[in-house]
């Protein structure tokens, strides 16, 4: 098995703040995985995608990229706009060599839960369309959202990867969590993957603060909500062959090391 470990965007450690940066101070750490954040719009350039790209790969670093925030694909007026800007994010990810790209699919608002599946499918199928038709090499990856009021349970993403293969389920367990009112059970999540015979899969961790609506902020660590100790040991007791974990806690890289020393701990040697 395959565990690959990096931050959610440049490492808080990084000496410059551009992505280049970001990239090379993570292979200085020794960690191996980068999400690259348009989280607040795609402001990168195809050239730009390429040079970043090409430094990634030389020095072995698996990127990802994450989707801008303002997505909406259960709301007609917010559609196309959303797709746009998920589709942005997929042709820099082509370029940049990216595998994935992580959206969160939208909100339910006053629908019914069919009818928010029904509007996110079909917006997945478009997509799709559109990526296939550009020949970029990218999954779309739902992620798991951490609130009742998201679109976004893994039940809900395994079913859109089973009428368009393209789309992915990107776990994030701390949202899994919070979403459960502070529960998890690794292997049943870990069994739910492992079901769909991908060959990688992309996660996130952190630790996670919540209410009774769901997630409210992400922590670090140290706190155990949930427990990064017990997903190790569910993970390397599970068939899953290749898997990235991104650290979305607030000391990013950092959390990616003591991640890498858990997984040493317990036998698991990169
Ligand atoms: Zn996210």
């Amino acid at each position: 098995m395959k565990i690959h470990l990096g931050p959610a965007g440049i490492p808080i450690t990084s000496k410059g703040s551009s992505t280049i940066d970001g990239i090379k101070r993570v292979a200085e750490l020794g960690l191996d995985a980068m999400e690259i954040e348009f989280v607040r719009g795609v402001h990168m350039g195809i050239e730009m995608a390429k040079s970043v790209g090409k430094i990634a790969k030389d020095l072995g670093i698996i990127l990802s990229v994450h989707a801008p925030y303002f997505i909406n694909l259960c709301n007609p007026e917010k559609l196309e706009a959303s797709k746009k800007r998920i589709l942005d994010s997929c042709e820099r990810a082509h370029y940049l060599g990216a595998w994935i790209v992580v959206f969160h699919p939208g909100y339910y608002g006053g629908l019914s839960k069919e009818k928010a599946f029904e509007y996110v499918e079909k917006a997945c199928e478009e997509m799709n369309e559109t990526v296939e038709k550009n020949g970029w090499n990218v999954k779309l990856g739902l992620e798991t959202t951490g609130k009742v009021s998201q679109f976004g349970t893994l039940e809900e993403e395994i079913k859109i990867h089973r009428k368009i293969r393209n789309c992915i389920p990107v776990v994030d367990f701390a949202h899994i969590f919070a979403r459960n009112g502070g529960h998890i059970d690794f292997r049943e999540v870990l069994e739910k993957l492992e079901s769909l015979h991908l060959e990688r899969y992309h996660t996130h961790f952190s630790n996670i603060e919540y209410t009774e609506k769901g997630e409210r902020n992400h922590l670090t660590l140290g706190h155990k909500k949930p427990d990064f100790g017990e997903l190790a040991k569910a993970l390397i007791k599970s068939r899953i062959r290749e898997i990235t974990i991104i650290s979305e806690s607030p000391i990013l890289e950092k959390d990616s090391l003591k991640m890498k020393e858990i997984l040493k701990n317990i036998g698991y040697n990169s």
